[in-house]
């Protein structure tokens, strides 16, 4: 072969490299990206999300601590529309208040759920979204605010509502519209400005403060009661990981720890709890992390668990779903059982706050 000819064919064999690396590493889910996705539950009557919540909104919470426009309070009323990104469509609409909120509502809570945890839900669902206006919008695709569940709130359009309900169709969007229109207008306030209504799937019995999950503390985002919830299918889960495989989701997240396979149960240790019983500092190999962050890198539903360790394997029994700040959903779903109203269930789980 010619000199130039070798050249020419060094050149195409290293372009096909580089064309299929570029493709093989576009087509993998990081294995951090494919563990923060939380397993959908009770798919057939819509899954409680953890929602308004997960690891986006540690950073929206700190963006939020430090407005750079802090606008007017936003008019709650139902003659006022607010562009929606559309976060699978990737296309942006406009919605009156109340209809992006009937598809929140659907997303976010079993349709199942008593009538009063719906209105609890479509006021802390509309109180979020003014917050979110007043303090900091989307800003993707130039929106108020998006349907990603990672981002802002979650929604289903008109059509996923009925492939997720079915036969239930007219049933649940008639309780989902009634609950939201007849809090049309409704928010919950603390000092007369919108609070941040953060909400949850299963606290596990006692919410969670906000300070100890995003570093900032909230008057009203402090630690309650929430009994019964453990009726839950999300109120008990447990997961389970070879050596292997804890061992590298740990250092790939924490590469400080340096975890080794071999006796692993003397490299993990849980150092201390928080107020609400939730664990708060973890020692892995090397590195001291907080439970909130080992949680999203091992994918654990919540941060109150334990660890055990049996045939080699390393075991997470895990209590509740979510960061466990705001209101409990399941506990809201209780508390409306036994007969309260969707204020006393807001005023409870946001102490000091009123809905007007
Ligand atoms: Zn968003």
């Amino acid at each position: 072969m010619s000199k130039k000819g070798f050249i020419r064919l060094s050149v195409i064999f290293i372009s096909a490299f580089i064309i299929v690396t570029i493709l093989v590493r576009t087509q993998m889910p990081s294995a951090k990206a494919e563990i923060l996705m939380q397993p959908i539950t009770d798919s057939n009557i819509q899954p409680v999300t953890d929602s308004n919540s997960i690891e986006m909104n540690a950073v929206l919470k700190q963006a939020d601590s430090v407005p750079q426009t802090v606008s007017s309070i936003p008019v709650s009323n139902n003659e006022q529309t607010i562009s929606v990104y559309i976060y699978n469509t990737e296309k942006t609409v406009t919605l009156t208040i109340d209809d992006y909120l009937t598809g929140v509502v659907a997303a976010e809570m079993p349709a199942l759920f008593e009538t009063e945890a719906l209105k609890a839900q479509a006021v802390a669902a509309r109180t979020y979204l003014m917050h979110r206006l007043q303090y900091g919008k989307c800003g993707r695709g130039g929106a108020d605010i998006c349907t990603d569940c990672k981002h802002c709130q979650a929604w289903l359009s008109v059509a996923q509502q009925q492939k997720s309900w079915g036969v239930h169709f007219d049933t649940y969007s008639k309780k989902i519209h009634d609950a939201v229109y007849s809090t049309t207008g409704q928010v919950i306030y603390y000092n007369n400005q919108p609070i941040d209504a953060l909400y949850h799937s299963v606290s596990g019995g006692k919410t969670e403060d906000c300070a100890a999950v995003f570093s900032e503390a909230e008057p009203y985002l402090v630690s309650v009661s929430s009994p019964g919830e453990e009726g839950d299918s999300n109120y008990k889960s447990q997961n389970i990981f070879t050596p292997t495989q804890l061992v590298s989701l740990i250092n790939n997240a924490f590469p400080k720890a340096k975890l080794s396979a071999k006796n692993i149960s003397s490299q993990i240790k849980i150092l201390s709890h928080d107020e609400s019983g939730r664990v708060d500092k973890v020692k892995v190999g090397s590195d001291t992390i907080k439970a909130t962050d080992l949680r999203l890198a091992i994918g654990l539903k919540s941060t109150n668990f334990s660890i055990s360790y049996k045939n080699d394997n390393i075991i997470f029994d895990v209590i509740g779903y979510g960061h466990g700040v705001g209101m409990s959903q399941r506990g809201a779903d209780v508390m409306a059982q036994q007969g309260n109203k969707y204020i006393e269930i807001l005023e409870h789980y946001y102490p000091g706050t009123n809905v007007k």
